[in-house]
């Protein structure tokens, strides 16, 4: 719930002026391109400059970031190892490189790579192939044998070709079972209502408890031979073993070079992996959340619960980084206003935090991205989730500065601001501070947004179920939104002048309101925590300052186009709605959070939507972007010690894929 995604994408951050020379820098960053998805690299500056130790530590942990792509796959629909098998099988096999149909049959193959599955990363509804299902029988009679075969062959097409089996990977629509009707491997042969019971008992029967335990977190949920409900638990000796125990094989590896600190998180985190016990996964929690001081770091469990329309279920993913010191200064002065913020916060007082615990928040340098981090990822994380250990430990917040970089460059001269931005003023605030006010709304959101105000007396943090994690970013960014034009920030020497909060504002609104729907197809509505979220507050904001013109939709030359006349008037209503936010979270007040999401997050206006995905393609800017990672290599002398580690660009989507396929795939097609 606490991750902050690649928002600006397509907004500020693509916002410069179109130039060759621009249009060629774009060219160097982008590595791949296919349907809606843009490849890119990034560097590692500083890594150079790392000890030794650190390299060697980032080495190992990046082996273990690696080591659990495949469970990801299996987690997200469990028949996509056998897919991906085959289909890896018949790519590289294949003798016939070329035509209409291989063509579309690789970037069929490239859209699961990039999706870790048969289902789109963010819409998760699931890819249609554009090759024939008479072609590919073709390959599969000549390219699959007893001896590779990962499934069954009639099976495999029908997955493949029925649009309806199996159509969407996440499906939380009012009135259906959003057990059974969800694709994801998280549930099997159970339903809505049998899942509710059984994480309910669990929860009645730990009232009380002052660390509540995440239940249900690190497991499958099934039905055993007898037909009991059983957890199926990802441990060492459990579900997806094969792969965990790579991934311990290379934690402990790790444990040899880190500092005493980090190698007491690294076993703790190696204990956890082993007994599969929640509550060794919240001790490793609170040791790796107060180590604010190593400067390598990472991330590698089962974290999010996104995948999950119940939010119970975490997915497996990966991050390893090290810290940025040059643009760590300015999340330490927002960490050392923390208190202010929080208690000055536009909300009612009770559901303010007294005393904001452990603001650590830092700008890093990622070194490799694994699992559900890869090859899309967020731009910021803040961890850990569980709500006790936040309030009582704090939270670890970072901001992902060469993601983000490498974002702008690759977007640099793609015409995004020429075809949306109407207004001269706009524009030009984006140009000067758009960077600026991208870095320090995700800083803000991220470091102080989700660690701020505190839930009434008796509610767990669990009653808004499918409507939590949509009201949990708007939060969180409201706060960021309320902040940024603050006088505050000025002071603080944060940004030069309230134009960074106010080119913020006019891209926040456009892209909540409009340009964002360009990643919605036709006929849908909007499904994606983040984006319903936006979406929220940028309609909510449009509606309750209508008859003060705060938010104005204007057309020119027979395009739409949405302008902002009162900054400090938006500002105010952002606070408002900050308010409602935190007090339907704070009440766990159900009702009213269904309420909010359902009138303006949910729904598109089809003509707006057709608008905006016609002008969005005009410019040929694909929604979505994703990476490759870097390579790193031990350098060792005669006596086989380590004397140095290299890191190596590559850049061709297609060989990492393959290369990851052959090297990190431990587990068995079916688990
Ligand atoms: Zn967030």
């Amino acid at each position: 719930m606490k991750k902050i995604f690649g928002m600006f994408v397509f907004g500020a951050l693509a916002l410069t002026a179109c130039g060759e020379a621009e249009k060629q820098q774009e060219a160097s960053w982008v590595v791949d391109r296919f349907d809606d998805i843009k490849v890119l690299r990034y560097e590692v500056p500083g890594f150079e400059e790392l000890t030794l130790e650190e390299k060697e530590l980032i080495y190992y942990l990046s082996e273990a970031a690696k080591c659990g792509r495949d469970i990801l796959w299996d987690q997200n629909f469990k028949y996509n190892l056998a897919i991906r098998r085959t289909l890896e099988t018949i790519y590289t096999a294949s003798e016939v490189r070329e035509g209409d149909e291989f063509v579309a049959f690789e970037k069929y193959l490239k859209k699961l790579w990039f999706a870790n599955g048969i289902h789109h990363h963010y819409s998760n509804d699931k890819f249609k192939a554009e090759f024939s299902e008479a072609w590919f029988r073709e390959q599969l009679a000549q390219y699959i044998n007893d001896e590779n075969r990962q499934m069954d062959d009639e099976l495999l097409c029908q997955i493949i070709f029925d649009p309806t089996l199996y159509a969407s990977r996440l499906n939380r629509s009012e009135g259906v079972d959003v057990i059974k009707a969800s694709a994801g491997n998280y549930y099997e042969g159970v339903s809505q209502a049998e899942v509710e019971a059984f994480y309910g008992a669990m929860a009645a029967a730990d009232a009380g408890n002052p660390e509540p335990i995440s239940y249900g977190l690190n497991s499958k949920l099934m039905r055993d031979a007898e037909g009991n409900i059983v957890e199926k638990v990802w441990k060492v000796g459990g579900m997806y073993t094969e792969a965990i125990e790579q991934i311990v094989f290379w934690l402990e590896k790790a444990a040899t070079v880190a500092n005493p600190t980090q190698k007491e998180i690294i076993d703790a985190l190696v204990k956890y992996y082993r007994s599969g016990d929640l509550k060794d996964f919240d001790a490793y929690n609170v040791l790796w959340v107060k180590d604010s001081a190593s400067n390598v770091d990472f991330v590698n469990g089962f974290i999010e619960n996104y995948g999950d329309p119940l939010g119970h279920k975490s997915s497996w993913e990966a991050v390893v980084n090290f810290r940025d010191e040059e643009a760590c200064h300015r999340t330490e002065i927002m960490a050392a206003n923390a208190q202010w913020f929080e208690d000055n916060a536009p909300i009612n007082p009770a559901y303010r935090k007294e005393e904001v615990k452990g603001v650590s928040a830092k700008v890093i340098t990622v070194a490799m991205l694994g699992g559900d981090c890869f090859p899309s990822t967020a731009i910021g994380i803040n961890l850990p989730n569980a709500d006790w250990i936040r309030k009582e430990h704090g939270s670890k917040s970072v901001t992902i500065d060469n993601i983000t970089y490498s974002y702008d460059k690759a977007a640099q001269g793609n015409g995004f601001m020429e075809e949306f931005v109407l207004r001269e003023a706009d524009r030009e605030r984006l140009k000067k501070y758009g960077k600026l006010s991208d870095d320090l709304h995700t800083d803000l959101h991220e470091c102080l947004g989700h660690g701020s105000g505190q839930l009434a007396e008796g509610v767990s943090g669990n009653e808004l179920r499918t409507y939590s994690s949509t009201l949990e970013e708007a939060r969180a960014d409201l706060f960021a939104l309320y902040y940024l034009g603050d006088q505050k920030m000025v002071e603080i020497g944060l940004i030069p002048t309230l134009d960074v909060a106010w080119a913020q504002y006019a891209d926040y609104i456009m892209n909540g309101i409009m340009t964002q729907l360009s990643r919605i197809e036709p006929g849908k509505t909007v499904e994606e925590d983040h984006m319903r979220n936006r979406k929220l507050i940028a309609e909510w904001c449009y509606e309750k300052g209508k008859e003060e013109n705060v938010i104005e939709w204007v057309t020119e030359n027979g395009k739409k186009y949405v302008v902002i006349n009162d900054f400090e008037r938006l500002r105010e209503l952002f606070g408002e709605l900050l308010c409602e936010v935190q007090r339907i979270k704070s009440e766990g007040d159900y009702e009213a959070g269904k309420a909010l999401v359902e009138a303006y997050a949910v729904q598109v206006d089809p003509e707006l939507h057709a608008e905006v995905i016609a002008r969005n393609e005009a410019l040929k800017i694909e929604p979505y972007s994703g990476f490759v990672n870097p390579d790193y290599e031990l350098v060792t002398d005669a006596e086989g010690n380590v004397t140095d580690v290299k890191i190596l660009y590559p850049t061709n989507f297609v060989e990492q894929h393959l290369e990851y396929g052959k090297e990190y795939s431990f587990l068995p097609s079916m688990n």
